[in-house]
């Protein structure tokens, strides 16, 4: 199964970045936990607000207050744009210009739509399972009045693009050839995200051992 770009997906600036297969826009959203979404508002002012999310199947799932501006609008129509980016390291060129990040991103375009009843509360898990697998089994799950105050929603992925960038630097020749340019150290630093050491909170009883889960995160 492939992404096939439309007019308004088409990597028309550096398409030989471009990713067409389903099983790297995938990779791409279940490796980052928060997704950038633009909406603009009713005066034509564009908001770009980050949020946490899901891949669920062919679709993405985030969920906000029923208060939140954001979600309101999404909830009501609002044609949105999403994005994920992962920063996978800082390219190290022999010029500023040609200094760069490798990276792999995602944007989705389209309309949300409100998920409600128990199909909400899969998404909701599916969401909590994204973010600290294991958690879900041990937590008390949402209450009605919670659920209430949540406004769930799946965005299909029907018109995708993904931009990948990877290794070192493309210097141009000139400055390949010419000292101290030539001379310079010059490469890529990879980049990862990493977890701390969990802390508990005060009402956690002593000798409480720190769940299995949490060390598989990585
Ligand atoms: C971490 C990071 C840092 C970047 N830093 C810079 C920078 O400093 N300067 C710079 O010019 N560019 C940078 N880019 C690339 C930037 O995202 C754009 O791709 C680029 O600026 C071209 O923009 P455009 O509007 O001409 O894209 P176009 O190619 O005209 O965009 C057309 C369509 O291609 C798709 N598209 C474009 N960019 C992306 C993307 N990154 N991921 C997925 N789909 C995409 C969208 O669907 C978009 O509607 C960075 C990207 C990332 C992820």
């Amino acid at each position: 199964m492939g992404l096939t770009p439309t007019e308004r997906t088409v990597i028309r600036r550096g398409p030989e970045k471009a990713a067409f297969d389903v099983a790297t826009l995938y990779d791409v959203l279940d490796s980052s936990l928060i997704a950038h979404v633009g909406i603009c508002d009713s005066s034509g002012q564009p908001f770009v607000l980050p949020t946490a999310f899901a891949r669920v199947e062919n679709s993405v799932a985030f969920h906000g207050s029923t208060a939140s501006r954001l979600f309101k609008s999404l909830a009501h129509g609002s044609p949105c744009c999403l994005t994920v980016t992962c920063l996978d390291g800082l390219v190290l060129a022999r010029s500023a210009f040609e200094s760069s990040m490798n990276y792999r991103s995602a944007v989705v375009l389209g309309v949300p739509q409100v998920v409600t009843g128990d199909r909400e509360l899969a998404v909701l898990e599916s969401i909590s399972e994204h973010l600290m697998p294991g958690r879900w089994s041990e937590i008390r799950p949402p209450a009605e009045q919670e659920l209430k105050a949540t406004l769930t929603l799946v965005l299909e992925l029907a018109e995708c693009s993904v931009k990948i960038r990877r290794g070192g630097p493309e210097d141009v020749p000139d400055d390949l050839a010419t000292t101290p340019w030539s001379t310079t150290w010059a490469g890529h630093v990879p980049m990862g995200t990493t977890f701390g050491t969990p802390v508990a909170d005060p009402h956690t009883p002593a000798n409480t051992p720190i769940p299995q889960y949490i060390g598989d995160w990585g």
